[in-house]
């Protein structure tokens, strides 16, 4: 569907043969068998811009058939229209003996023959912004981790003054250790406690996991190939290792990358 994006779709019957014409970008191919258009779709001649209806494509996908001629009939959903919205799930009837167009397949069928037309290989699309894509979600990671390692630290901390200083309370008790030091235990393990439960509580309101998601899903929509027919993510590849790995050239779409 993404390269019929600003394209209009011809659609009418074969001249002579009676088979469906489906013509996108000066292109046309046939659909089904000789004589099964019935005579009531008009034909469909794209040298000559003529056909029973058109499918215009807009640059955000959505699609409206336009009935071209008013002596032709087209209904969209058991209604005659002129000019109707569509979705591809949409029942699109062609003249009065109702043709059922097989939308799904017309719109394939479309899409074929853009790529033969304008294959995307011959494209280049400048991927230089995608460097900076790539550095903001690697200096993310490492914040995110640092953050993680000092909550880490806060909690081994408060773990060794509540079990060091209930410790210490015990060999104390054992040993008669009296004065300064036994006074001070207690305060250790207090202090051991509060720093315990102040790691809980930041943890509790760590928001890592959420921001952790939320980062990946940014990054998934923005390092993604650049030719808008295609815009697929690229993997979770360093900017240098991404180059070097795709021979700056669209997996998917075959596009050539160029940086400037
Ligand atoms: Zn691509």
């Amino acid at each position: 569907m993404a390269n019929l994006k600003g394209k209009t779709i011809l659609i009418g019957k074969e001249p002579g043969q009676g088979r469906l014409y489906v013509a996108v970008c000066g292109k046309v191919a046939a659909l089904g068998a000789p004589g099964s258009v019935p005579a009531s779709v008009s034909r469909c001649i794209p040298q000559q811009n003529v056909a029973h209806a058109q499918i215009e494509v807009d640059h955000q996908g959505n699609m409206t058939i336009t009935n071209l001629k008013p002596a032709n009939v087209t209904y969209v959903d058991g209604i005659e229209v002129m000019s109707k919205r569509i979705t591809p799930s949409s029942q699109v009837f062609l003249g009065r003996d109702r043709y059922n167009l097989d939308l799904n397949t017309l719109l394939a069928t479309a899409e074929k023959i853009v790529a033969v037309a304008e294959p995307a290989s011959a494209k280049e699309f400048n991927i230089s912004h995608l460097r900076q894509v790539w550095d903001d979600f690697h200096q993310k990671t490492i914040e995110r981790q640092k953050h993680q390692q000092k909550l880490g630290l806060i909690s081994s901390a408060g773990m060794l003054f509540t079990v060091g200083g209930g410790a210490l309370m015990a060999l104390g008790g054992k040993m008669g250790l009296d004065g300064f030091m036994q006074d001070l235990m207690p305060y250790l393990t207090a202090m051991g406690g509060i720093v315990f439960i102040l790691s809980f509580v930041l943890r509790s309101k760590d928001k890592s996991i959420e921001n952790t998601e939320k980062a990946t899903e940014e990054f998934q929509d923005h390092y993604v190939c650049p030719n808008p027919d295609c815009n697929k993510f690229l993997g979770n590849l360093s900017y240098k290792l991404m180059k070097k790995q795709y021979g700056m050239q669209c997996p998917f779409c075959k596009c050539k990358f160029i940086e400037k």
